[in-house]
């Protein structure tokens, strides 16, 4: 005799059975439709059998329920300049999370490609270090590779760039993030960011994942200020931009760490939104299938997206204009240094032009913070500058410096309950200075 909660439950399904059931569907669609519903309701969790000794489990719901976060700091956008931010912060003593869309930190130096980070140096003088250059160092260093002499000027801006593995950049920035405390979800973004009494509050979604951040101060660090954007608050942008570009290797392998990859232009490619980007992949991979072809070489590598040069800036408390930079404007705010050749690619390619001897850019605190804000800074490209001051302050170390400096300043704030702008400069600073960076004119 059977017992009574045997009878009450199906029997369990050997995988025999289950693919009969399958293959049948075409025939049996709603019969088939409704087995599955009685599955789904009265027998979730049951073990289906298999000749493999594998169970499988009956589920309904795949998704996880709501992730809560109470923290101090949020990052969002682990790229280039976010993941130094997130390591400030959590090294200083602040809960922090960093929410990436991606599924690695690094965004342009690693996911994009361009694992070729300038500049660390000007005129035989080391003027950015900091997290961003121990993470470079630690690479370099595990990787066997080589740097440049920077004591020397080099008659080429890029020859004191570093040849960095992209790879084990991305393992690295994880691994430092872990060791700060730094808590990582990768594949999310934030849907909807409200304003509270003491911060803000954050639902973000992934797949089969949402969560709920409660922090105190936001780092916007995706590269073109898209947290900036969803507040409504201004950002700046060129009718024209710079093309963006896609990288990959035709006719040799890539050697990361080792040499630089061939890059081709993504005219028009925009980073607004997934559409856009989608439409700037589309292109870049539809030239790379044209290139291979014509040239008949082996495709041997291919980045995942599409590199953008340039998308929006913020209005800042303060906007850096080109002339602050060429003339090397030490700001009374400096809370880093900057240095690259005005670096505007166009649609015929580009002609850096370098800075004059002796001129080191810098960047002030109120060019991080947008206008009129309050408990939230950026960092990376989407600084508050000019276009042509963009152009040379959009490159890699320069956003690491940003980055450090804005994870210290949204540290702090979290700390004395206040927004960025009001933290003593002093105070931040020290906590830069702490943590290996150089702050701009106080050697
Ligand atoms: C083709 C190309 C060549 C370049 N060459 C050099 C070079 O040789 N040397 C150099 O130093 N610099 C170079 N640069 C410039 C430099 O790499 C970038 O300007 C810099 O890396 C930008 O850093 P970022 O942190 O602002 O943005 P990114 O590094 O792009 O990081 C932004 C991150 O935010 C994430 N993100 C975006 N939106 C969201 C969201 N809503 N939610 C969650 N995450 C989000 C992205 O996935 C990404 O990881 C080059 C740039 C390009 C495109």
């Amino acid at each position: 005799m059977p017992s009574k909660s045997n009878l009450l439950l199906p029997q369990p399904i050997t995988a025999e059975r289950y693919n009969s059931m399958t293959n049948t569907q075409h025939d049996n669609g709603r019969r088939n439709f409704l087995q599955k519903s009685v599955l789904g309701t009265a027998a979730a969790g049951l073990a289906i059998a298999s000749t493999t000794h594998t169970t499988a489990q009956t589920v309904q719901d795949a998704s996880e329920p709501e992730i809560m976060n109470e923290i101090d700091v949020l990052v969002i956008g682990g790229g280039t300049a976010g993941h130094v931010a997130a390591i400030q912060a959590g090294r200083a003593g602040a809960k922090t999370l960093i929410v990436e869309r991606n599924s690695q930190l690094g965004g342009t130096t690693t996911t994009g490609g361009v694992s070729f980070p300038g500049l660390f140096d000007a005129w035989g003088k080391q003027i950015i270090a900091g997290i961003g250059w121990e993470l470079v160092k630690e690479s370099v260093e595990l990787d066997n590779g080589k740097f440049p002499n920077f004591a020397k000027v080099p008659q080429r801006h890029w020859q004191n760039q570093v040849f960095t593995n992209q790879f084990l950049y991305a393992i690295l920035a994880e691994e430092k993030c872990a060791q700060a405390g730094v808590e990582i979800a990768f594949y999310e973004f934030p849907q909807t960011v409200e304003q509270t009494s003491d911060g803000w509050q954050v639902d973000c979604v992934g797949f089969g994942t949402r969560r709920r951040v409660r922090c105190k101060q936001i780092i916007d660090c995706t590269g073109g200020a898209e947290v900036v954007g969803m507040l409504g608050m201004p950002r700046l942008r060129e009718e024209e931009r710079q093309p963006g570009s896609f990288l990959f290797m035709l006719g040799k392998e890539h050697q990361p760490g080792r040499n630089q990859i061939h890059r081709l232009y993504v005219h028009g490619a925009d980073s607004t939104n997934s559409r856009t980007a989608t439409e700037a992949n589309l292109t870049g991979r539809k030239s790379v299938l044209a290139r291979v072809r014509k040239e008949k070489k082996r495709l041997m590598h291919m980045q995942p997206e599409t590199g953008f040069r340039e998308s929006y800036r913020i209005e800042g408390e303060t906007l850096i204009t080109v002339n602050d930079y060429t003339s090397g404007r030490l700001f009374e705010d400096a809370i880093s240094y900057a240095f690259y050749p005005v670096d505007l690619h166009t649609k015929t390619g580009v002609r850096p032009k370098p800075l004059k001897p002796g001129k080191v850019p810098t960047i002030p605190l109120r060019a991080l913070i947008p206008k009129s804000s309050k408990n939230i800074i950026v960092a990376g490209r989407c600084v508050s500058s000019d276009r042509l001051a963009n152009s040379g302050l959009r490159v890699q170390a320069s956003c690491m410096g940003m980055g450090q400096a804005a994870g210290a300043a949204a540290t702090l704030a979290a700390k004395m309950g206040t927004t960025p702008l009001e933290v003593p400069l002093t105070k931040i600073h020290a906590l830069l200075r702490e943590h290996g960076q150089i702050i701009p004119g106080k050697a």
